[in-house]
């Protein structure tokens, strides 16, 4: 699941390997990987790769001649580097861009469905962009204070998850963020007292920068299928509460998990199981 930490530290590395770099062609052999016609994917031919930057969990990678390639990993692509290119046989990949040295840079999605996608645009069209245009503010580095932003009558587990709200947060890092600020995820923002507001600001910056800290001094190309989070906290229900020891929660959905301390969180309060409730009804 990449956030914020995965895409940017994807987006130094196989930024700085590849910048300069000429494009042979591109190909686009995922199933509707490709979400625009206009300019069509033989306008990458020749152009270099410039720099690869990143918006909210987007990966935006500027080209000369005034394009962009907008991607989008969604929950189980990768954006990857490889000396070679890849056989037609590899069912992961979705998106290819052959340089003229050889390489390959290569968006593959894992799992069976195709959901991660690549828009080709002029970068004047970038910013109008809708799923540009609809972001919130950067998570991290330095997002405008909690009490406004997050003054919505909706549990924290979701608003922080809301793109549109904040941009860069998913299911991994809103778990160890609302653990560090010692939060209830079903706390309503619009409940947050200002010393709640302050802290999960501060704890925000802090966890997505330490991730990328952690990526930074552990990382290194190629980048692995599957990226060693440092989690502490999501998926390690059942396992002691790295700050009180007491032992961690979860609370069950249909495609994912969410993970808590009902101790340093929720008062002692065991949030529901939906997985146990929907078996009872
Ligand atoms: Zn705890």
């Amino acid at each position: 699941m990449p956030e914020l930490p995965e895409v940017e530290i994807t987006a130094r590395l196989i930024g700085a390997a590849v910048a300069g770099g000429e494009i042979e062609s591109a190909l686009a052999p995922g199933i509707n990987a490709l979400k625009t016609f206009d300019p069509p994917l033989a306008a990458l031919e020749g152009r270099r790769l410039q720099r690869i930057g990143r918006r909210g969990k987007l990966f935006v990678i500027e080209l000369d001649g005034e394009l962009v390639l907008e991607i989008h990993l969604m929950s189980a692509g990768r954006l990857q580097l490889f000396d070679a290119r890849a056989s037609l046989r590899d069912r992961t990949s979705r998106f290819l861009v052959r340089l003229n040295d050889g390489r390959e840079l290569r968006l593959r999605e894992f799992g069976t469905r195709q959901r991660a996608w690549v828009k080709v645009l002029r970068a004047e069209d970038l910013a109008a962009e809708e799923t540009i245009a609809e972001l919130g503010p950067e998570a991290w580095p330095d997002p405008p204070p909690f009490a406004d932003l997050l003054d919505q009558p909706r549990p924290l587990y979701a608003l922080l998850r809301d793109q549109h709200v904040i941009a860069g947060i998913g299911r991994s890092w809103v778990d160890e963020i609302l653990h560090t600020a010692m939060i209830s995820p079903f706390k309503r923002g619009s409940d947050l007292d200002d010393d709640e507001a302050d802290r999960l600001h501060e704890e925000t910056v802090r966890v997505l920068g330490d991730a990328i800290a952690h990526y930074e001094s552990t990382l290194s190309l190629p980048i692995p299928d599957k990226l060693p989070m440092p989690l502490t906290v999501h998926r390690c229900n059942g396992e002691p509460c790295p700050r009180c020891g007491d032992q961690l929660e979860a609370v069950f959905y249909e495609d994912y998990v969410m993970c808590y301390c009902p101790t340093c969180q929720t008062e002692g309060k065991l949030l529901k199981d939906r997985r146990l409730s929907r078996l009872l009804k």
